[in-house]
C-alpha cells in the first residue's frame, strides 16, 4: 500500500509516523520546509487542555489523544509533553470556565476551585481582579510543538518514507488518489490524506466552503525578575469567557524558544494565509495592551517576539473533512487541533488502511460523543 500525506504539520505528520509504523509507504509533500515553515503546528508551544464546555466528544478525545502521545514518546525515544495544569478563569455566571466546569465535574476529571484571594496569592504576576473563581485542573499542560515535528521526521527516516519539501501539489483527485504536482507531474497512490491547515480549499472545495483561514499575532514575553520563577511554576492560563478571549502558556524551563506566550482569540481576522507574517505595528499595540491588562507590573515585562500564524476555522469550531472513494481533507481545525495532533494522525491512518469507515471518521473529527470511543479501534 502506498499512501500520499499532503501537508507536514502535525496531523501530516502525525499520519505519516501511524502509517511508516506499520510498515506502509508514505509519500509527504510539502510545499514549504518540512515541518512547514509557515503551518500552524509550527511553533514552540502548544497547550493541551481537557476543558470543552458544549462539545463532549472533544473533551472525551483528549484522553485518547493522551494515549497516543504517549505511544508517540515511547517511539521517539523522549516526551516533548509538560504536564503544567491549566486554569480556567471565570468572571460571571455560565461563562465558558463556569461551563467547563461543571463539564470536567460530569466527566470525572479532577480540579480545584480557587477563589479570588486564593487566585491573587498563588499567582501573583496574574491580574486576576475580573476573576470571581479559577478552575484548576491539574491534568494538561504544554507540548512543545516544533521539537514533536522535527522529531516525527528523524523517526520517519528509517521507514519507507519518500518526503517531497519545497513542493506544492495543485490538484487531487479524492476518488482516484491521483495527485497533481505544480510541475504538472502526476502521482498516483492508494490513498491521499489532505491535511493543509489554512489552505485547505486550495484542494477541496467542500473544506473551503465550510472554512475560512485567520490570523493570529502571538506574544512572547520575558517576566520580571521578581516574578520568573512564579511562572516557571505556573499552569497554562485560559479566560475565554471574556470578550478577548485570551490565553497563556507558562514558559518552560531549559526548552529553548519555549518562553511565556499570550494569544488573544478575539483579535483574529479572515486572511489569506499567503499574506505577508510580519506583525503589523497596530496589531502588536492592540495585542500587547490586551495582555498588558492580566499582568502585574505589566511594564516590567520584556517583549521577545511576535508570531503572524493562520489557522483554518469552520463557523462551529467543529472540524470539517471530505471523504471521497480514496481520498480523505480535513480542516476547519480552528485553533485546537494541535492537542489531539496524535490521535487524528492514527485516525486519518485507520480511514488509509480501512480499520474505520468514512462516515466514522466524519463524525468523530466533528467530535460526536457517539464516536468519542472510536480511537479503541485503531
Ligand atoms: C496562534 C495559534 C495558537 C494555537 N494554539 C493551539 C493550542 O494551544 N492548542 C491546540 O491544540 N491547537 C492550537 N492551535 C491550532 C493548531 O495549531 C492547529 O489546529 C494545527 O496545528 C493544525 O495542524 P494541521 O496539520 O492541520 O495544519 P498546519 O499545521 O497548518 O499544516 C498544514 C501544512 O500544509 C502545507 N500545505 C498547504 N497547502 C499545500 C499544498 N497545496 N501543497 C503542499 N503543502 C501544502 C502548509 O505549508 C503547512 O505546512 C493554535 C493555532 C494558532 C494559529
Amino acid at each position: 500500500m502506498h499512501v500520499i500525506i499532503v501537508g507536514a504539520g502535525i496531523a501530516g505528520l502525525a499520519a505519516t509516523w501511524a502509517l511508516a509504523r506499520r510498515g506502509i509507504r508514505v509519500t509527504l509533500i510539502e510545499q514549504d520546509t518540512v515541518p512547514g515553515r509557515r503551518a500552524a503546528s509550527n511553533d514552540h508551544q502548544r497547550l493541551l487542555r481537557h476543558a470543552y464546555p458544549g462539545q463532549e466528544g472533544y473533551a472525551r478525545m483528549v484522553r485518547h489523544a493522551l494515549d497516543a502521545w504517549s505511544n508517540l514518546w515511547h517511539d521517539l525515544g523522549e516526551s516533548f509533553y509538560h504536564q503544567t495544569g491549566s486554569l480556567l478563569l471565570s468572571s460571571r455566571d455560565n461563562d465558558w470556565s463556569d461551563r467547563s466546569r461543571r463539564e470536567l465535574a460530569r466527566l470525572d476529571i479532577d480540579f480545584d476551585v480557587l477563589s479570588p484571594a486564593m487566585l491573587s496569592e498563588r499567582y501573583p504576576m496574574l491580574a486576576t481582579g475580573h476573576a470571581r473563581e479559577g478552575v484548576l485542573i491539574e491534568s494538561g499542560g504544554v507540548l512543545m510543538a516544533q521539537k514533536i515535528l522535527l522529531a516525527i521526521g528523524r523517526y520517519c527516516e528509517s521507514y519507507d518514507v519518500s518526503v517531497l519539501p519545497g513542493t506544492t501539489v495543485t490538484h487531487v483527485d479524492f476518488d482516484s488518489a491521483r495527485v497533481r504536482l505544480e510541475s504538472d507531474e502526476e502521482l498516483l497512490a492508494d490513498r491521499v490524506l489532505v491535511t493543509t491547515g489554512a489552505w485547505g480549499g486550495d484542494l477541496c472545495d467542500a473544506i473551503g466552503q465550510a472554512t475560512r483561514s485567520v490570523r493570529q499575532c502571538s506574544l512572547y514575553l520575558d517576566p520580571p525578575p521578581r516574578f520568573t520563577s512564579a511562572w516557571l511554576d505556573a499552569p497554562s492560563v485560559v479566560d475565554f469567557g471574556s470578550d478577548d478571549a485570551i490565553y497563556a502558556a507558562p514558559p518552560i524551563d531549559g526548552a529553548d524558544g519555549a518562553r511565556l506566550k499570550f494569544g488573544v482569540e478575539s483579535h483574529g481576522r479572515v486572511e489569506s494565509p499567503d499574506v505577508s507574517r510580519i506583525p503589523e505595528p497596530r496589531e502588536a499595540v492592540r495585542l500587547l495592551q490586551t495582555v498588558g491588562r492580566y499582568l502585574t507590573d505589566a511594564e516590567h515585562y520584556e517583549i521577545k517576539d511576535l508570531r503572524v500564524c493562520c489557522y483554518s476555522q469552520s463557523v462551529d469550531q467543529r472540524w470539517v473533512s471530505y471523504v471521497g472513494e480514496r481520498g480523505v481533507a480535513i480542516g476547519g481545525c480552528s485553533g485546537h487541533l494541535f492537542k489531539m495532533g496524535s490521535v487524528v494522525g492514527r485516525g486519518l491512518a485507520a480511514w488509509a488502511t480501512n480499520s474505520v469507515s468514512g462516515p466514522d471518521l466524519v463524525a468523530w473529527l466533528r467530535g460526536s460523543v457517539t464516536h468519542a470511543s472510536l480511537p479503541e479501534q485503531f
